[in-house]
């Protein structure tokens, strides 16, 4: 152990972004002066309506978190059979598919950004496909111009889990422009956070009511429940802290951005660490996650003793995405996604969020050297 590269305090994988306390505390104010803490309340309103404007959208709804807003949105655009997806992603997107009663059919992804392969997806398809779920992982889009194409030429509908993808732009088309829906959640440990939240914008403004109206277990009027529904309902204390960190989102992304450029900078010269390529000028990034790919033979040690040792010197970071959701034993697939898998085994993404220090970053570069060259 080298005493002096070992961190005093552990650096956590993430930290939640928090507005001022003394600005949460006057936006929360006005739940005391209207006593409305649900159900659509002004602060949600007002949210849902600067967040649409913010990720330039047409249409938008508010969630509770965004797992129920994607299960709500396989529901709401009335999928039925198969939906060809990725394993590569956090449980949520399997078990969304899953919980609504459909079946995951799993694509292998592409080894360049870890994104779904376009070029595997056609073989999948089978009269039972009714739409496909991609998802934007790190941050990193999705072929979205190929997946329409196949989406048009088999008549399926398009899904997009954006968790990750906050404020990224293609060629300045705002990411949750493209399919029929896009999910965004706004998760603590997300780049952007209302403690929990989520989001669905979606291309046909016809399906808003529907979506609200099973967000709120189906009611549509007072006396009428014309679907059956869950409670998915953003709350006002939600909303208030999504409304000030909206605040804060550019600020808090150009800080990522500098500690993304660090790591990059700083690790380009360690053999056996690959990461993704972030050159591509078309794309506005939101720098939500910064994943390292380990070839064991090449770097001298394998992911899992690097996360290992990571540890060692309080550096947390986390193997994400370790299981695949293809390989999980709650649910078994028989599905084989080489790539996934490969990809899985060698990932580790590192601690990366906006009031992390550089020196801290540099320290952590410094640390990860010391074990390439051993
Ligand atoms: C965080 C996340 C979700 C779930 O969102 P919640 O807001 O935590 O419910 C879904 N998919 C991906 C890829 C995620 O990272």
């Amino acid at each position: 152990m080298m005493e002096n590269l070992k961190f005093g305090e552990p650096i956590l994988i993430t930290q939640p972004t928090l507005p001022d306390f003394s600005k949460y505390c006057s936006t929360i104010s006005e739940i005391w002066e209207n006593h409305w803490l649900t159900n659509a309340g002004p602060l949600n309103k007002r949210f849902e309506d600067k967040v649409k404007k913010y990720l330039d959208v047409d249409n938008i709804a508010s969630f509770v978190n965004g797992h129920l807003a994607l299960e709500i949105a396989i529901k709401a655009l009335g999928l039925t059979g198969e939906i060809i997806t990725t394993p590569f992603t956090f449980i949520s997107t399997t078990a969304s598919i899953i919980n609504c009663g459909l079946k995951p059919v799993f694509c292998d992804i592409n080894p360049n950004d870890y994104t779904i392969d376009c070029e595997k997806i056609e073989s999948l398809i089978t009269d039972k496909t009714s739409a496909i779920l991609a998802v934007h992982v790190y941050g990193n889009p999705c072929d979205v111009e190929k997946i329409d194409k196949i989406a048009k030429k088999y008549n399926l509908k398009v899904i997009y889990d954006a968790a990750h993808a906050f404020g990224v732009k293609i060629n300045n088309i705002a990411i949750g422009n493209f399919g029929d829906v896009s999910m965004f959640s706004l998760h603590a440990t997300k780049v952007f956070n209302s403690i929990e939240g989520g989001l669905l914008s979606f291309k046909d403004k016809n399906i808003k009511k529907k979506l609200e109206s099973i967000r709120n277990f189906g009611i549509t009027s007072q006396e009428s429940i014309d679907y059956i529904g869950t409670n998915a309902k953003m709350n006002e204390f939600q909303a208030a802290m999504g409304l000030c960190n909206l605040e804060n989102i550019d600020e808090n992304i150009s800080k990522r951005k500098k500690i993304v450029n660090t790591y990059i900078e700083g690790l380009k010269s360690v053999k056996g660490l690959y990461t993704i390529n972030m050159n591509n000028a078309n794309i506005k990034r939101n720098y939500s996650y910064f994943p390292i790919l380990i070839n064991s033979k090449e770097f001298g040690m394998s992911r899992d003793l690097l996360f290992d040792k990571l540890k060692e010197y309080n550096v947390m970071t986390r193997k994400y995405f370790y299981p695949l959701c293809n390989k999980i034993s709650a649910f078994k697939s028989e599905s084989e996604t080489p790539i996934a898998k490969s990809i899985s085994d060698n990932i580790l993404v590192l601690p990366l969020y906006a009031d992390l220090s550089i020196n801290d970053v540099l320290q952590i570069i410094d640390i990860i050297k010391y074990f390439n060259k051993k």
